[in-house]
């Protein structure tokens, strides 16, 4: 199959007149400069989908419940019980169903590919289900019946803080030991579609010991991801157990290199920021959810001054936009040092440059080739030229208008592995999917 665009965003940057000759899902030659040929599908502007490295997507289901004042402290920790009370009514079925709308969403935002951060493993009492990869099966589901390329992070977690404290009764359908989590991991890995990648991805800190963690990354030789530094309350208690700050404790103790990806690794000193830049992970910054739940900024202009690497991810699902996580990272560094423009080089597109920072970041993050070069997977964005926020539109500030000024109908179709799963903005499944994801929430709400 051929697609022709008038404009293409290649690795060396803008082209015109781009044939993309795709086969077996991937993309096979990437040739500018030329005619469209009668065999090709003729389109107007293409830039290259997105991998979104941080998701549950269970909470797209909680997503807007818990925005009512409570107590005056409310905070993560607030939030973080009413997420248990939500998750503790969750049927595997009622996974896949709101798992499927968030990557239907997340497919029709323009991200191509999702690592699920996959935790939710026992049944509802907290006992193992017969295949110990029931639930992951529902997340394979959900990747299957929206077309979304899917790095599953099966997660290790067996403690409710620093020092391997007992787990606590709301945390009882997270739970393995070691060995449970090896038998779930392989057989998570017999339930993989065909382009799908497996890593780990120990909790955090908090739910996994050291030698935990050392089994744990010992198991596979795919990506790693472990949540880090999200919280304050959470540097001052890895402090206190180790005398380290939780992203300084994994420098000195872990070997963190580009197969690791720390999840938002929002609070850094000066010296863990340039640390983690010179290491190779990437850093998987979510600031909408980062927002949502009063994380905190991540320094971002410096580890980024610093050659460090990083991707974008949807976290907590409350709102699934592609272009909001890239406006809500460089919004943040402007509201807190109140100045423009600032996750560039000067002279370049702010735009541009977090858009090709997070599409190398993810796709090593994620375990896959990105972009358009031969070999990748044929992932592919076309934006709808006919959208107001495109008018007179030229090539180098298209990125600048999708991320800053777009709205809603931005983007017309999108193509994963080579299939045509979006086509004028919408999920080609849509309704089904929006369908049954309403008659689970009524059940679940009601
Ligand atoms: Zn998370």
């Amino acid at each position: 199959m051929d697609l022709w665009f008038e404009n293409a965003l290649l690795p060396a940057g803008w082209a015109e007149r781009v044939t993309v000759r795709i086969a077996a899902g991937r993309i096979v030659e990437v040739l500018p400069g030329t005619d469209c040929t009668p065999g090709a599908e003729r389109h107007r502007v293409a830039i290259p989908g997105l991998g979104n490295v941080h998701s549950h997507g269970f909470q797209r289901g909680m997503a807007g419940l818990s925005e009512r004042r409570g107590r005056p402290d409310d905070d993560f920790w607030s939030w973080r019980e009413i997420m248990y009370r939500f998750l503790d009514r969750l049927t595997p079925e009622d996974i896949a169903a709101i798992t499927a709308l968030a990557y239907a969403e997340m497919l029709e935002t323009g991200y191509t590919r999702v690592g699920e951060f996959h935790y939710l493993h026992n049944d509802i009492d907290g006992g193992r289900y017969a295949d110990p990869a029931e639930t992951a099966g529902a997340i394979v589901a959900a990747a299957e019946q929206t077309g979304i390329g899917l790095t599953l992070l099966p997660v290790f977690y067996a403690h409710s803080d620093f020092g391997g404290r007992l787990p606590k009764p709301g945390q009882r359908r997270f739970l393995s030991d070691l060995d449970g989590f090896a038998a779930l991991v392989e057989a998570s890995r017999a339930k993989l579609p065909a382009d799908a990648v497996l890593g780990v991805a120990p909790h955090s800190l908090r739910a996994v010991t050291p030698e935990e963690l050392a089994a744990v990354t010992a198991l596979t030789d795919g990506p790693i991801h472990i949540h880090a530094a999200e919280q304050v309350k959470e540097v001052e208690a890895c402090e206190q157990w180790s005398g380290a700050r939780p992203v300084e404790w994994l420098l000195h103790n872990a070997e963190v290199d580009a197969r690791w990806t720390l999840i938002h690794a929002t609070h850094l000193t000066d010296a863990e920021t340039d640390r983690l830049a010179g290491s190779g992970a990437v850093a998987g910054l979510c600031p909408v959810t980062e927002a949502n739940l009063g994380d905190g900024i991540f320094p971002a202009e410096r580890y980024l001054a610093a050659g460090g690497w990083i991707a974008t991810g949807t976290d907590s699902n409350i709102q699934i936009d592609a272009a909001a996580e890239l406006r809500a990272l460089e919004y943040s560094q402007r509201l807190s040092q109140r100045r423009r423009a600032i996750l560039a080089p000067e002279g370049a597109s702010v735009g541009e440059t977090l858009f090709d920072a997070a599409l190398a970041g993810a796709g090593q993050a994620l375990g896959v080739e990105t972009g358009f070069a031969p070999g990748a997977p044929a992932d592919i964005v076309s934006l709808n030229m006919d959208h107001p926020s495109f008018a007179g539109a030229i090539a180098d500030t298209l990125l600048d208008r999708w991320i800053f000024a777009g709205r809603a109908g931005t983007i017309d179709c999108v193509w994963r592995a080579g299939t045509l799963r979006v086509v004028r903005g919408e999920h080609v499944a849509r309704s089904v999917i929006a369908n049954h994801y309403h008659k689970i929430l009524g059940r679940l709400l009601g």
